[in-house]
């Protein structure tokens, strides 16, 4: 068994059913064992687009990085055709963050995920969970990673009062 931690995405549509939704669906990849707050996250890189809800969950799983890579992926074209038209944009990113102690790189799949530690709306879900996890590349914990971000006013990632239960 491993032990993984997903950053999951969305600013499409009814964005805490399809939180909802992919944790629901993940439970077919392994068993959800921790789930962070949701988080409201606005956007960084392309600006001009709704802001994001945020989460991360931690997944106890049989399947090897690449077959849960491809299982996320199927997962995120079943969740985004729920709610959209089908080639309609995406409605939820399910990303893998941590992967066990596993520095992985190829053209498909990064581990840890190669922007993490420089993403505060993975970061602040993911210290929820595991705040003394250790990133195996840069050997700090999530906490340490969070609290090193530097300040930046439009990097806003605040918890959200939406809860899943
Ligand atoms: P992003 O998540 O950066 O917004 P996408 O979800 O479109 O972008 O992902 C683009 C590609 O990133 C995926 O097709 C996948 O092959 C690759 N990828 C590399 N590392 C990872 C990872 N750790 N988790 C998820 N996808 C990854
Ligand atoms: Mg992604």
């Amino acid at each position: 068994m491993a032990s993984v931690f997903l950053g999951l995405g969305t600013n499409l549509g009814d964005r805490a059913g399809n939180l909802r939704m992919a944790v629901k669906a993940l439970t077919g990849l392994g068993d959800v064992t921790s789930i962070s707050r949701v988080y409201e996250t606005a956007p960084l890189y392309v600006l001009d687009q709704p802001a994001f809800l945020n989460m991360a969950v931690r997944l106890e799983t049989r399947l090897a990085p690449l077959d849960l890579l491809e299982s996320l992926k199927d997962l995120e074209e079943e969740l985004g055709r729920v709610a959209s038209r089908r080639y309609g944009p995406r409605q939820i990113d399910l990303d893998i963050l941590i992967y066990d102690g596993v520095v992985l790189e190829t053209e498909r799949l990064s581990i840890p995920h190669p922007r993490l530690a420089e993403r505060r709306f993975a970061l602040a879900p993911l210290a929820d969970i595991a705040a003394q996890v250790v990133h195996p590349v840069t050997g700090a914990t999530i906490a340490q990673l969070l609290a090193a971000l530097p300040d930046n006013p439009d990097d806003r990632v605040e918890a959200s009062a939406i809860s899943l239960s």
